[in-house]
């Protein structure tokens, strides 16, 4: 069960957890803002309501993870969102990195394998607060040809190769964030397509992502 209740606890916790954020190197107070305005403990079981705005990943449905806070943070201001950009995220799952993009006045294009997850954000009526977002049941390797180019791709699971599809339906001058790597430890790149088609890649820090795998499961 979602908790639909926003305490002033709740919103307390909420500015602590913006400060930690900050703490760690996040500047870009758009982000922040909407750190402070979702209210996360609705994205996962009222079990860890005591817990929700620990800067920390928690498990939801399906064996899948709500990330990290910063690690939202982060990946949102490597990928330089301006309003109205159409940004394609890969790997849905609770939907709050979605919510974080369209706080930010983001068109969002967000894809999920795992049909549990799909329905359920169908269900969570929250998500209703942001008609800028639409949500669709695929494998992000495959991406969303009918809605392409897209000005941002977001990738929030470890892919082990970069997906050429996404990056064919990347506009020249758009970007992609993608943690890369197989293992259990991923490294975040930055891949800029330039005007001439090749792509140019910017490495940064280690992170730690559930894997982006192929195919749909229903
Ligand atoms: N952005 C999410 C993070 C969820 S964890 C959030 O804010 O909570 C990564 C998600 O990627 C999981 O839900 C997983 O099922 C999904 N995923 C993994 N491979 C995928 C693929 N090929 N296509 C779409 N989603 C994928």
């Amino acid at each position: 069960m979602r908790a639909t209740e926003d305490t002033y606890r709740h919103k307390g916790l909420r500015r602590k957890l913006v400060e930690t954020v900050r703490s760690k190197g996040i500047t870009d107070e758009r982000i922040l803002t909407a750190i402070e305005n979702i209210p996360r403990h609705f994205f996962l079981d009222s079990a860890f309501d005591e817990v929700a705005y620990e800067d920390k990943a928690f498990p939801i449905d399906a064996g899948q993870t709500i990330s990290q806070p910063y690690t939202v943070a982060y990946q949102t201001q490597l990928l330089e969102v301006k309003p109205h950009e159409k940004v394609l995220e890969i790997g849905t799952g609770s939907a709050y990195q979605a919510c974080v993009l369209a706080e930010i006045g983001a068109k969002v294009f967000t894809i999920e394998r795992q049909k549990k997850l799909f329905d359920s954000n169908k269900q969570f009526l929250f998500l209703k607060k942001y008609p800028n977002i639409k949500f669709f049941y695929g494998d992000g390797y495959e991406g969303l040809p009918t809605y392409a180019p897209f000005d941002k791709v977001l990738i929030t699971a470890a892919a082990p190769v970069v997906p050429v599809k996404l990056i064919t339906q990347l506009k020249p001058g758009g970007m992609m964030v993608i943690p890369f790597g197989g293992g259990d430890v991923q490294v975040m790149k930055r891949l800029i397509k330039q005007q001439d088609g090749s792509v140019k890649e910017e490495v940064y820090d280690r992170f730690s992502f559930v894997p982006m795998l192929q195919g749909k499961n229903d």
